[in-house]
């Protein structure tokens, strides 16, 4: 019997994997079977992930992060989780390849996935002029002209952000009119640097090595229009990764699995929970780290407790 599992190998699992290992409770980690290494893996440049003054790209922070993990005795094994059953007090794991392996907590960081457009050059210029993140990524685009997909919330605040840096900031939208909250709305029209194409959806994203523009579908008579940008934000929504323990863990109403205050713990005894799967707001690699640290000192609590009580001599009279 494992003491920990943890599932996921982004920055929560790994640094949940990097203390529990420390702590002497030999992690196995589910990394996934293409998934390993999570978000970061698609991007370049991360120069907002503190030690590394110059900064790193993602791809090579997640490999020093599960270097770290296995230095210290993580197990990582290369497949997907299929199913989780939590209902008793020993908890079981079926892999992909339908082994099934049992553990006493369970740290549960399965990430969340942006939505995307579904378009042909969107995964090949990500880290190129494709974003999903404008805290992450603005910062690469000082004096430029860029477009953001969407009219949520999100994606005001992502283009109201986006001024700071880039000089002119398209936001298209498929509708003649915003489901974005009327404040975040105004403060996008009284932008002067945000101009708003209306009715439109992108059909096509170019560029060789880096975006260059892209070709604009009217939603209202299909006709199509070029426009030249140079970097595209898509703020179209967010998916937490929770398939597998739906019905057995209680979720929040943003879609993100409920845990107890600033703790991991979630509505099961000993599954805990890290990263973005648990966090509608900030989404960024330091902040999942920081919840893989929380789940794993949680999960180690949890596991003391659990073999006081088993070691625990019934009182004589
Ligand atoms: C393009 C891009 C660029 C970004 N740039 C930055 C940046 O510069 N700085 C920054 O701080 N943040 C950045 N972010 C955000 C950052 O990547 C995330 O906040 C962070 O990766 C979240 O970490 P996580 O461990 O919670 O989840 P993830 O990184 O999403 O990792 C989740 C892991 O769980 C695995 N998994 C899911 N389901 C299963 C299963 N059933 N079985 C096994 N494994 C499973 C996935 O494959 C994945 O490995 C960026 C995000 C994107 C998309």
């Amino acid at each position: 019997m494992n003491q920990i599992i943890i599932i996921g190998s982004g920055p929560a699992g790994f640094t949940a994997a990097i203390y529990a290992a420390r702590a002497g409770l030999k992690p196995l980690m589910f990394a996934s079977a293409i998934g390993i290494g999570g978000e970061l893996m698609n991007t370049t440049d991360v120069e907002n992930f503190p030690g590394f003054p110059e900064g790193i790209q993602g791809p090579d922070l997640m490999q020093k992060m599960q270097e770290q993990a296995e230095r210290f005795g993580t197990e990582v094994v290369y497949d997907d989780v299929t199913e989780l059953d939590v209902s008793g007090e020993v908890k079981r794991v079926t892999a992909s390849d339908g082994t099934v392996h049992e553990a006493h907590a369970i740290i549960y960081a399965t990430g969340s996935a942006y939505r995307k457009l579904g378009l042909e050059d969107e995964e090949r210029l990500s880290g190129h002029g494709v974003s999903w993140c404008a805290t992450c990524d603005g910062f690469f685009f000082r004096e430029k002209t860029i477009a953001v997909v969407g009219g949520g919330d999100s994606a005001m605040e992502e283009a109201t952000f986006l001024t700071r840096f880039a000089d002119k900031v398209y936001v298209i939208h498929r509708r003649d009119e915003l489901k974005a909250s009327k404040i975040m709305q105004q403060r996008a029209f009284d932008n002067p640097k945000i101009e708003f194409i209306w009715n439109s959806g992108v059909s096509a994203i170019h560029g060789e090595t880096e975006v260059t523009g892209l070709t604009l579908q009217s939603t209202v008579d299909g006709s199509e229009r070029e426009l030249a940008i140079e970097g595209l934000f898509i703020a179209i929504g967010n998916d937490p990764r929770t398939h597998l323990v739906h019905g057995k863990l209680d979720l929040t109403d943003e879609g993100t699995i409920a845990v107890d205050g600033r703790s991991s713990r979630t509505s099961v005894a000993g599954v805990f929970a890290a990263g973005d799967v648990i966090d509608p707001h900030y989404r960024q690699a330091i902040t999942a780290a920081g919840s893989g640290t929380a789940a794993a000192l949680d999960a180690e609590h949890y596991i003391a407790a659990l073999e006081q009580k088993q070691n625990a001599v019934p009182a004589t009279v």
